[in-house]
């Protein structure tokens, strides 16, 4: 198993504009100017948008996992939660707070502050607006948690003035 550090080694390479966080090939883009292709989307394309952050979000969510998998050898899920909390952290995305799940097992709900996917809004808009992050927590549960066919919602959110974002998981058809 990658020691995290390890893990999350950025790499330069000039002449080729090569750039790797491990070996995972990346761009790196200031949140004002993701924020600014994110509200274009939504205000262009209105709910087509916020289904295509929704579903990019998602297949990330699900790859992501299986990239991770590859790094570290989990022994179980509070140690894939670790490892996103401090992937989230490190790329700048947001604060994972808390993942908790209900007695059933029915419902995970997940606390996160400072999400990328707020800023822009400056406390002002009158929904929730993070899709990408919805859909990426969304895929993320399913292949971590080994469950299938789960919805995300978002009930609260930074980018309209609450404290954190909040996401509630559950079965699709429930
Ligand atoms: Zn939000």
């Amino acid at each position: 198993m990658k020691l995290l550090e390890e893990a999350f080694r950025i790499t330069f390479d000039d002449m080729t504009a090569d750039v790797r966080v491990s070996d995972v090939p990346v761009i790196l883009m200031s949140k004002k100017t993701f924020g600014m292709i994110h509200k274009e989307l939504v205000t262009v394309l209105g709910r087509r948008g916020e289904s295509l952050l929704y579903h990019a979000g998602y297949e990330a969510g699900r790859q992501g996992v299986a990239t991770m998998k590859k790094w570290w050898d989990f022994r179980n899920k509070d140690e894939v939660i670790e490892a996103y909390k401090k992937q989230f952290s490190r790329f700048g995305w947001l604060y994972l707070d808390s993942i908790e799940e209900d007695v059933d097992k029915t419902e995970i709900r997940i606390t996160v502050h400072n999400n990328f996917e707020s800023r822009q809004y400056q406390k002002k808009s009158d929904d929730p607006v993070c899709y990408f992050t919805r859909g990426y927590l969304c895929g993320f549960v399913e292949v971590a948690f080994g469950m299938e066919a789960l919805r995300c919602d978002e009930v609260r959110c930074e980018s309209r003035g609450d404290d954190h974002c909040e996401f509630l998981i559950k079965p699709m058809f429930w």
